[in-house]
């Protein structure tokens, strides 16, 4: 019996973990729950699965949860601090990273010096720290398996050759709702940026897809996980959603992960690597979905994913500033403040602006991040 903790347990990844937990009772069971603020769910989840533990971040929230709980109260945890405590919790055999945004990099860095398995659908912590996290996995003994459902396809078809077989990592994108729609991308509203087509997930990744700043995070979640340089990275635009990734080796075989697009399955092989489980997926019907179509990305469209590549081949904070522009100008969009075409613009700025710092450390890291957010944030408050 694996004890598993879910970090972000309210969220979408963290509900379908959940789901996934309940259909393998005899495999898992739910050691600590955390949450931002929706104590609300997190009650629901906790009369439920009956963790040992809760963190809860924001401090009137957890007042809240703990006088209105009906029932055997479990441990209570408030702050950062908490949700950092629960992920070093030792008791722990697997800590499920469902937390948005760079907030979710303490949590991973507590939980791989414990060395136990970390299951990351938290890709911004890879992407401004893969420098610092990925030896740090090394040293620990610890298991990184990825939640995202392209570096799951990649992890699966990995097993198909030795690393060193490895000549290229194609990483595929559906393209998001815009991509083949002949739109002023000034024009976009919150509504339509939130609508995409295959995939049911969080308002930030969302957003992310619609630009296709999503796929250029990937790329660089990816070039940590697989330790594969950049320019053996490239982005397939495949808008059924079917094959998730693909992984090309040495004499030219690329071997694909195909399934319906359903983030219970790359959640389910992250908690049961390398073993497989029947699991609630609809089968694959190739028959049915008749047509699979792949095209190259539109860079000029979709100038977001570029920036990726740029802050990539930079190296250093680079991918950092990338990423809380990134958050930052997401927020502002969703807020209406600015318009949808501004974020990859806004993106731009604040990585022409950055002096790039070569091995930032952790905390060189987390003041960036935090830095550029303000500051982003406070240019558009006028
Ligand atoms: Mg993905």
């Amino acid at each position: 019996m694996k004890k598993v903790v879910i970090l972000g347990s309210a969220g979408s990844i963290g509900t379908q973990t959940l789901d996934i937990i309940s259909r393998l009772p005899e495999m898992f069971e739910v050691y600590g729950l955390a949450t931002l603020d929706e104590v609300e769910i997190l009650a629901m989840q906790a009369k439920i699965f009956r963790p040992n533990v809760v963190a809860i971040v924001d401090e009137a929230a957890a007042l809240e949860f703990k006088n209105s709980f009906e029932g055997d109260l479990p441990e209570i945890l408030t702050g950062a601090e908490g949700v950092e405590e629960l992920a070093a919790r030792t008791d722990a055999d697997i800590i499920v990273n469902a937390i948005v945004g760079s907030a979710g990099l303490r949590p991973s860095l507590a939980a791989i010096r414990e060395g136990v398995r970390l299951c990351t659908a938290n890709k911004e912590s890879l992407v401004i720290a893969g420098h610092i996290i990925m030896p740090l996995v090394r040293e620990h003994g610890a298991e990184l398996i990825p939640i995202d459902s392209e570096h799951s396809a990649l992890l699966q078809a990995s097993l198909a050759g030795n690393s060193r077989e490895i000549r290229r990592l194609i990483l595929t994108a559906s393209g998001g709702p815009f991509r083949s729609k002949d739109i002023d991308l000034d024009t976009i509203s919150v509504a339509d940026a939130l609508q995409h087509p295959k995939w049911s997930m969080g308002p930030k990744i969302t957003i992310d897809s619609a630009t296709m700043m999503n796929k250029g995070l990937e790329v660089i979640e990816a070039r940590w996980l697989f330790d594969i340089p950049p320019d053996r990275i490239d982005v397939l635009v495949h808008p059924q959603s079917i094959i998730h990734s693909i992984v090309e080796f040495v004499d030219g075989s690329q071997i694909a992960q195909a399934s319906m697009p359903d983030m219970r399955l790359p959640i389910q092989y992250a908690l049961t690597y390398p073993e497989r489980r029947p699991s609630p997926i609809g089968t694959l019907n190739l028959a049915e979905i008749g047509e699979l179509t792949f095209e190259e990305p539109d860079f000029l469209k979709f100038p977001a994913l570029l920036l990726a590549f740029d802050a990539l081949e930079a190296g250093g904070s680079s991918p950092c500033v990338l990423n809380a522009a990134n958050e930052a100008a997401v927020k502002l969009f969703i807020e209406g403040k600015i318009r949808f075409s501004d974020i990859a613009r806004t993106v731009n700025r604040a990585m022409a602006a950055h002096e790039i710092i070569a091995k930032p450390s952790i905390d060189e890291v987390l003041a960036l991040d935090e830095e550029i957010r303000e500051r982003t944030l406070r240019d558009h408050a006028r």
